[in-house]
């Protein structure tokens, strides 16, 4: 277990002091009743911070502001100006990127590699989406009836968006949540998670020093069921991007059909990661283990079901266990740990009552099923890498996303087996395939009903290559020229130069 705590960056030690203001109309501001919240290092379970706890009259303010700036000037920028401001942004994000990274580290609990990775994806991300501002395009089109007709079509930017954010790789998912619709032309409000919004806020001091005109960015904090249900049901916001729990995404739509706002959801998954006996093995047992592991299985994409033809089920599995034996659990400050802790106790909590379900539905634990033993890591929410097997798709545990470091293996006998197993769940977020034929490849490519299909990878992600969530995973794309167009409305013009 890794032990050796890694020294605070002093800008981070001096954000987490005070009280935690609301960016609203480019101005740092408290909640207008003065509540506060506090966000706990799961770490430690010690209060890191504290944060002005909003709620609909402080929605108000930004979303007024938000309008005004959509409605002043923000719709009509030069795309160039917009790019301009975004990449000053991604520059900024990169100078600050140990800030970022250790904000997210403290606050949630992801290790230096896996949060200083999303740091770095969140500068790509930003520099991707500003590229993106100047090359947004219309149509001509030719009437089927002929005629001195010019009919062509454009994008035009949605207006104020209500961005909410999951608190796993907080910094990413703010930057995926603002990118976009700024490129687009849209004004946005975001409300970061509660149990993670700092280093939200602190890109909202990056916003400001980039010099985005006021209430184009606009951060407002506090709960999801108060703040979050009055931004998805606030009459003045035109859409709606929310990534989180497939349950909260249900109620989200629910609330924004009132005013039929635009949404795009990205939800849960329970995804199938499929191991064939030709696949090369030394990259897709590793594979295996980063697909549930990484993040302490706290990835929506998480491979958290993984199939494994029966002729090396056995060598895979053993192989397995013992990677997942030799994990270092421990402080994410720690260059050493490999896992950090789950983000709260209450996660924990989950986590031991899946283990419990698959137990009654006579599981076989192969290795962890438990917190550990070690004494430093008593204070925080550590949960062991856990491997089990003997369930199939009728088990909960197997069906529902656990969200925690809790892999469900399972051997299959052929590809229509597999298939069939792979899809047998309401989630299609992702899906992994290791197999070095070809035939096998777009066999499965073609009937895995997931979003993402990765092959002989994991996690293969990328800003060009758009994250959709089939069946109860999500509704809409984030990422790639998909994402962007979420944020757009196509207008049809029709002139008559008789
Ligand atoms: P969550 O659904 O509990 O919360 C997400 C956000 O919604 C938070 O900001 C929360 O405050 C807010 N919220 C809660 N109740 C609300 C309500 N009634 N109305 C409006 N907003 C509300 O999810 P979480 O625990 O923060 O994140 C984990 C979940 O997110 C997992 O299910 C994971 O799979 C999913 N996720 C999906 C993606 C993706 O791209 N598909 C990415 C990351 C996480």
């Amino acid at each position: 277990m890794a032990n050796t705590t890694l020294e605070i960056n002093p800008i981070v030690q001096a954000f987490l002091s005070g009280t935690k203001e609301m960016f609203l109309n480019g101005k740092w501001v408290p909640a207008i009743k003065g509540k506060v919240y506090e966000s706990i290092n799961p770490t430690t379970n010690e209060i890191l911070a504290k944060i002005y706890e909003g709620d609909e009259e402080d929605l108000d303010v930004a979303v007024k502001a938000a309008r005004r700036a959509f409605e002043g000037s923000w719709k009509n920028t030069a795309p160039r100006e917009r790019a301009r401001l975004l990449n000053k942004l991604a520059d900024l994000l990169e100078e600050n990127l140990e800030v970022i990274t250790q904000l997210d580290a403290l606050d949630y609990g992801g290790t230096l590699a896996v949060a200083g990775g999303f740091a770095e994806n969140a500068v790509h991300h930003v520099r991707y989406y500003a590229g993106w501002a100047t090359k947004l395009y219309g149509n001509t089109l030719e009437l089927t009836s002929g005629g001195n007709i010019h009919a062509f079509t454009k994008r035009e930017p949605l207006g104020v968006c209500g961005q909410i954010t999951s608190w796993n790789f907080p910094a990413l998912v703010a930057c995926w949540k603002i990118a976009a619709p700024i490129a687009a032309g849209n004004t946005v409000v975001i409300k970061p998670s509660q149990q993670t919004s700092l280093s939200t806020l602190y890109i909202g001091k990056l916003i400001e020093e980039a010099g985005f005109p006021p209430g184009v960015v606009n951060i407002v904090t506090g709960a999801g069921g108060k703040l979050g249900e009055a931004i998805t049901s606030h009459p003045d916001i035109d859409k709606i991007g929310f990534t989180g729990s497939t349950s909260v995404g249900r109620r989200i739509m629910e609330k924004a059909s009132k005013s039929l706002k635009k949404i795009t959801l990205e939800l849960g998954g329970k995804s199938p990661n499929i191991i064939f006996a030709d696949a090369d093995l030394n990259k897709a047992i590793p594979g295996a283990i980063k697909a549930i592991l990484m993040n302490t299985g706290q990835v929506c994409a998480a491979g958290s079901r993984l199939y494994i033809e029966r002729s090396v089920y056995d060598t895979v599995k053993e192989k397995l266990v013992e990677i997942a034996e030799s994990f270092v659990l421990g402080d994410p400050l720690d260059p050493n740990a490999q896992m950090g802790p789950l983000i709260s106790k209450n996660q924990i909590t989950t986590v031991e009552k899946y283990v419990e379900l698959a137990k009654k539905d006579g599981a076989t634990i192969l290795t962890g099923g438990k917190r550990p033993d070690s004494p430093d890591l008593q204070q925080g929410n550590f949960y062991l890498p856990t491997i089990i097997e003997g369930l199939d798709e009728k088990c909960q545990s197997v069906y529902e996303e656990i969200f925690g470091p809790v892999l469900c293996i399972m051997p299959f006998d052929s590809i229509e087996e597999v298939v069939e197993r792979a899809n047998a769940t309401e989630y299609g977020l992702a899906s992994g395939v290791w197999t070095t034929n070809i035939e096998t490849t777009h066999k499965m490519v073609d009937s895995l009903n997931a979003g993402s299909v990765w092959v002989n990878e994991y996690y293969l992600t990328d800003d060009n290559i758009p994250l959709t969530g089939f069946k109860q995973s999500g509704i809409g794309s984030e990422l790639g020229l998909a994402g962007i167009e979420a944020y757009t409305k196509v207008k049809s013009v029709a002139i008559n130069h008789g």
